[in-house]
């Protein structure tokens, strides 16, 4: 059981051996085979379980073999169309998401960009400019930039909630329900979503019932 049994894409699975990441967690064992065949999945997942390479392995892979990418966007074209949206409740830990995304993506390219609050957005307004393919956001930023037309999520193809159940602790339900919205009524099939939470509470499992199409369950 190593990641060189699992066909990722060459240029992704040559980053994990230089990352040394050689034998998968438990959730990375179970969760990339089942995003790789499409499904939809919702998992139990604890902080320190390998759960980000579980989402980003798919994503950065499916990305890669959907080619092409999109062209960057035209000049004066301001909004941009990520074909993936990582949701995560805090500053720290999408900045923890990038890191890894983007060691990841290392020459595959795919473009990763974070924008998350309580940080300027100007940096973050140039970083989305220069063009993106994943998005890692927090969702209070991620409407303000859905607001200010420079993000359109009519493209994306794969979402993935981390730590759902902090995101709601938080507050942050309507803010993720109406990014939701925003992405487009996909035909069944199109967009795989990803749903990680630490606790399985009502209120997660109703996201995961109006977010989530015929999904796997799995618990570590
Ligand atoms: P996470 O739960 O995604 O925050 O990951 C916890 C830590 O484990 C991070 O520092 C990862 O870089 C590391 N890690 C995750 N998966 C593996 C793996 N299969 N082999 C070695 N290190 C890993």
């Amino acid at each position: 059981n190593t990641f060189a049994e699992i066909d990722l894409g060459d240029a992704l699975n040559k980053n994990i051996r230089r990352c040394k990441y050689v034998k998968p967690t438990p959730i990375q064992r179970y969760a990339i085979p089942i995003s790789l065949s499409g499904r939809d999945l919702m998992a139990c997942a604890q902080t320190g379980s390998g759960k980000t390479a579980a989402f980003c392995f798919p994503i950065i892979s499916g990305i890669m073999r959907g080619q092409p990418l999109p062209q960057r966007p035209p000049r004066g074209v301001r909004t941009v169309f990520p074909l993936a949206l990582v949701l995560s409740p805090t500053r720290e830990l999408s900045m923890q998401i990038h890191e890894e995304t983007r060691k990841f993506s290392y020459q595959t390219g795919v473009r990763v960009v974070v924008a998350y609050g309580g940080a300027p957005i100007n940096q973050q307004l140039r970083d989305l400019e220069r063009g993106v393919d994943i998005l890692v956001a927090t969702p209070g930023r991620l409407v303000d930039l859905l607001e200010r037309a420079r993000v359109s999520l009519q493209m994306i193809r794969y979402l993935a909630l981390d730590e759902a159940d902090r995101m709601l602790d938080m507050g942050f339900e309507p803010q993720i329900r109406k990014i939701v919205q925003q992405m487009d009524m996909p035909p069944p099939g199109a967009r795989q979503t990803m749903l990680f939470s630490a606790t399985f509470p009502k209120e997660i499992q109703r996201l995961a019932s109006d977010f989530l199409s015929n999904y796997v369950f799995l618990t570590v």
